[in-house]
Order: C-alpha cells, then structure tokens, then sequence
C-alpha cells in the first residue's frame, strides 16, 4: 500500500502545475472561429489568405471582367452583365478599398468569424430568404454557414467571403447592403449586384494569377481540430520502480493498446483496451510469462505549442492523459514436464492509476503518427505462489491514429 499512496501524491503534484501550465493555451476545437491564433479553422484560413494575396495582386487597371479563357465559368455571369458605368464603378470601387479589406483581414482586426451548423435565414422586406452566410456590419461578425461552405469550390469561398467584406464597407455613414443602389448600381438589388461582382472579380483574379494552388498540401494536411479519434500502439513496458526481486520482472516486455477519444475541444475523454506481456526463457527449456490484459478510461487535454495552423507543425499537438486502469495479471512458467499457472482477477476490481502522454505527428487525410509514454501503477499478487507486487510499469509506444 505504501508504493500506491506514494504513487497516487506523486500524480496530484504533476497533474496540478500541468493543469496550470497547459490551461491559458489550450486547442479549441470549438466551432468558434477566432481570428487568426489556434482556433481559426484551417479552410476559412485558406481563403482568408488566397483573397488576401489576391488583393496584394492588383494594380490601378484591374477591371471588373472575365479572363477570356475563364467567360464559361458560372461566378462570371455577374461580370458579364456589367454595362460601361457599372464595370468602371466596381473597379474604382475594389482598387479603393483594397487595403481597407485586407487590414480587415488582418488578425489584429476587431473582425470576428462565426460558423453556423444550420441553415441561415434572414428576413428582407417580409420575405425569407436562406444564405450562405451573413454580415453584422455594426458588430463587425461574419456567419457562415458551415456545411454549405465546405461543400463550395476554393473559388466560390472567395466569391462568398469578398461579397461578405464588402459589407464591412461604408459609402457615406452607412455600409453597404444587398437591398441599397449605388452609383450606376440603381434600384433595389443595386448592391447585391456590385457585391457579386466584387466577389466574382476577385474570384476570378485568384484563378487567373494561379493562387489556388498554393495549399493542396494544407488541405490535405490532417487537423488536429477533429472530435473523434481512433488509434492503435505498439511498444515496450519496462518495470519502472517497486519490487524487482522476482527474476520475472528484470524483463522488458511489449504492449499493443487500442484506444477511441472524443475531444471536446482542449479537454476530452478517452477509453482504451490494452494487453502487456513479459515473456522469458530462463536457462535451457524453462519458459515463463506474465500477460497482463487492461481496460482504461480517463481524460485527455490537448496542447498545441505551434500558432500557424496551416503549418505542419501547427497541427502537431501534444496530448497529456489521466486515467484510472483496471487489469488482470496472470504469470505461467513451464517447461516440457511441468507447468504452474497463476492470476490475480481481484484486481479488475481495483481502479489504478495511469498517466501519459502522445505527441502528434500530422499525416495526410486524417492520419497521424503518435509517439508517446505512459506511466501506470501495478499493484497485484499471485497467491498461489505466495508474491505480491506494488510497482510502476512504464511504457513507450509508437502509434498510427486517425482523427475524423
Ligand atoms: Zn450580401
């Protein structure tokens, strides 16, 4: 009992300065899209920077128009029904605010992105009308609707997110809205059609300067925002402290330990399923085994010391877990003529303590590698050959996981 005390304070005293240290720089994998930092979501940040390098792109004779290769392409429909006043206001109109859009842009900006899960419906003059997203000039928020935007082309994003900026926009004391005229943009529905040739230009302008390119490697690239997660490890467990006077326990041994994890956002929970085995041949023939199969349940807190998320080491991420354990230990020792079997099955009722760590590695499509430890108490004994054991075992593994 002395070991497991001592092992039980040793957990307290790491687990509070980690809980101090880790708290102020969680993961959030929260449907909260922040500006810039860890919590922008890695798709709204691709686009963010494919209008921004667009807009560094322009010059004063930017117009308002279609590539002629690109006239077939449906976000062209709008430029191509400009007439002269129109096409020269649009462009006046994206050259002049072309650096006001990008600092809106900026991280440092008091702009703010909000995801929606569901459909989003406004209210114009008494009529219902479902959009993609939604501007709140005065508070300076953009809402998306999530899953509609993941379905659009990179293109069609910029198109989406460059109309919405352009509601961030004021003409005079008022921004602009889809239900205003302005300038050769008359009548009502005068600013949805500048807006939608505004978005539609610099759409257009990243295809033709080739910026959509840029970051198939980011897209494929595995998040580490994702909410489920399912891994396998492989590795090797040593007897870390406690009683090593059985000759058994001098041996390494390896372990595979299968786990499922949902991560709310910075805190998550995880339940795993592992077995460890000691194995030995002492002198000629004689063969002894210790197998110890387990069950662990605990929490997880994610960790990520790198900001950029489009990077790949900003989607590697540490993952620290506290768990109890319950296991079974069962010892065999045999040789042709003899064998002697033992096991302690009252220690599935005991919960132990388990703590460890992973560091994740980012693959493609959702994959990652993890390479990790774990530190658990062993506290068992096999009656029948008169040996009880308090120790800590500790394992280092290698694992694949996958993170959808
Ligand atoms: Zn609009």
């Amino acid at each position: 009992m002395k070991s497991k005390f001592r092992f039980g304070l040793e957990i307290k005293a790491l687990l509070i300065p980690l809980l101090i240290f880790f708290a102020p720089q969680m993961v959030f994998a929260s449907t909260f899209v922040g500006n810039g930092g860890t919590t922008t979501d890695v798709d709204l940040l691709i686009t963010i920077k494919q209008i921004q390098e667009t807009l560094q792109k322009l010059d004063e004779k930017s117009e308002c128009s279609c590539p002629e290769e690109l006239a077939q392409d449906p976000l062209c429909e709008p430029l191509l029904q400009l007439n002269d006043h129109e096409q020269e206001f649009c462009k006046e109109m994206l050259w002049n605010q072309r650096s006001h859009l990008s600092s809106l842009l900026d991280p440092q900006s008091s702009l703010q992105f909000f995801w929606a899960e569901t459909a989003i419906t406004i209210n114009t003059e008494g009529d219902h009308k479902v959009v993609d997203a939604v501007t709140d000039a005065a508070k300076q928020q953009i809402t998306i609707h999530r899953p509609r935007f993941l379905d659009l082309k990179q293109k069609e994003r910029i198109f989406l997110l460059t109309h919405e900026l352009f509601h961030l926009v004021k003409i005079g004391e008022d921004a602009i809205t889809d239900t205003g005229s302005y300038g050769p943009f008359k009548n009502a529905g005068g600013g949805r059609k500048l807006l939608n040739s505004l978005g539609a230009t610099v759409a257009m302008k990243a295809v033709e300067l080739k910026q959509l390119g840029h970051y198939s490697d980011t897209f494929n690239l595995s998040r580490s925002n994702k909410r489920r997660w399912v891994g396998l490890k492989l590795g090797s467990t040593a007897v870390s402290s406690g009683d090593r006077t059985y000759l058994l326990n001098t041996t390494g041994g390896w372990g595979a330990l299968f786990e499922f994890r949902y991560q709310w956002s910075w805190i998550g929970s995880y339940v795993a399923a592992r077995s460890i085995t000691f194995s030995k041949k002492l002198e000629e023939s004689l063969e002894v085994k210790e197998t110890i199969p387990g069950v662990e349940l605990g929490a997880s807190f994610c960790y990520s010391p790198f900001k950029d998320p489009l990077t790949f080491w900003g989607q590697s991420h540490l993952l620290v877990k506290v768990g109890l354990h319950l296991s079974a230990y069962t010892y065999e020792a045999s040789d042709p003529s003899v064998s002697i079997t033992d096991e302690d099955k009252e220690s599935l009722h005991k919960p132990q303590l388990a703590l460890g760590f992973d560091y994740y590695f980012p693959l493609n499509f959702g994959m990652w590698l993890t390479l990790g430890s774990e530190l658990f108490s062993a506290n068992y004994e096999y009656r029948s050959l008169n040996l009880s054991y308090n120790k800590n075992l500790w394992t280092t593994h290698l694992g694949v996981h996958y993170g959808f």
